[in-house]
């Protein structure tokens, strides 16, 4: 069986266009196959959508978020539940295309454990979007021991064995795409052209996108904080310099006082390396604080289309079963 997991957040206005491109491209392999849609607490009717979707076909499996997770963990969850022995995962507003799915299946067919997707073109997005983000995945390729192809989204088909792998990864700042090449397996890439948005506009603004290329950053590299140790190095090593010059103007000559100018660009300079320090240091800090509180990644408010005969309610217990 194919698993599709797409996440949802207020989407009511292309989830029907999108749900019917998606299942005549599946009933059209001629396959088995779940849906398994993830709202991520909408407030509009995205809700409605799905349930109705559910109730029309046995295939379509909803969960329902008791609030807002973030795409991450929307992610996480439909992986959690997906019971296929291969599993898609795409965004559900139209950017990426289900017609794409049979040349992912055919190259998962053909031996390889990760299909991931490349985004040849991008429509429909500025080029403040596009210029952020090519520099982002050149900046965390080159910082991170993890090689995670540039222009890759969460668009991507895995095995059985990377879902099991993944779910047994629990951490809190999860960069999904970073996870998946960080496990390993056999890689394989299809190209496509990213198209724009069915409807509606992106729900990554400028400071969410930043908060989520921190925690890849963050989540693979311990670089930020290297730098910091070779600017305190590099900074430590310039004070001695002008320590050496302070004393010998102190000993040789009387005009110590005229070094009011220099004295305050090293005292700004010094502060803010300071405060850049302790801010990187605060960004990992707080990350393992999340970590050590250990909460549930998500909460599912309701499952539903789950028969409980296939495992209950309790996503670790139904993985378990599908182990067995
Ligand atoms: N999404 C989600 N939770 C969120 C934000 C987004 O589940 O908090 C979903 C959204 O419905 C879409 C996918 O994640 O299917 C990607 O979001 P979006 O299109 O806003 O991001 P972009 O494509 O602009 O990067
Ligand atoms: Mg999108």
């Amino acid at each position: 069986m194919l698993s599709v997991v797409g996440p949802v957040y207020n989407e009511s206005a292309s989830i029907a266009e999108f749900h019917s491109r998606l299942v005549a491209v599946l009933r059209g392999m001629g396959i088995p196959y779940e849906i398994v849609y993830v709202n991520d607490g909408s407030q509009d009717s995205t809700l409605d959508r799905l349930r109705e979707f559910s109730r029309q076909d046995p295939c379509v499996r909803v969960l329902d978020f008791s609030r807002n997770f973030g795409h991450q963990l929307a992610i996480t969850a439909g992986m959690d539940h997906a019971e296929g022995s291969a599993c898609v995962i795409m965004d559900t507003d139209g950017q990426d295309p289900p017609e794409l799915i049979p040349r992912l299946y055919e190259s998962w067919r053909a031996g390889h454990e990760i299909v991931y997707c490349v985004r040849t073109k991008r429509e429909g997005e500025t080029w403040f979007k596009k210029a952020t983000a090519a520099l982002f995945y050149r900046i965390i390729r080159r910082i991170t021991n993890v090689d995670i192809p540039p222009d890759t989204g969460d668009f991507r088909l895995v095995d059985r064995r990377v879902l099991d792998v993944l779910s047994d990864m629990r951490e809190v700042h999860r960069f999904m795409r970073g996870l998946t090449c960080w496990t390993g397996f056999k890689h394989a890439r299809v190209e496509y052209s990213r198209a724009g948005r069915l409807a509606g506009t992106t729900h990554y603004p400028f400071w969410k996108m930043v908060r989520f290329a921190l925690d890849g950053i963050t989540a693979f590299s311990h670089a930020p904080l290297r730098w910091v140790t070779f600017c305190g190095l590099g900074a430590s090593v310039i004070s001695a310099v002008i320590g050496v010059w302070v004393l010998y103007v102190k000993i040789f000559n009387d005009q110590a006082v005229r070094g009011w100018t220099s004295l305050m660009v090293l005292v700004l300079f010094m502060g803010g390396m300071n405060l850049i320090a302790m801010g990187v240091i605060g960004e990992y800090l707080a990350r393992i604080f999340d970590e050590v509180k250990r909460r549930p990644l998500y909460i599912v408010r309701e499952r539903i289309g789950f028969g409980d005969a296939r495992g209950g309610s309790d996503p670790a217990a139904r993985r378990e079963l599908l182990r067995r």
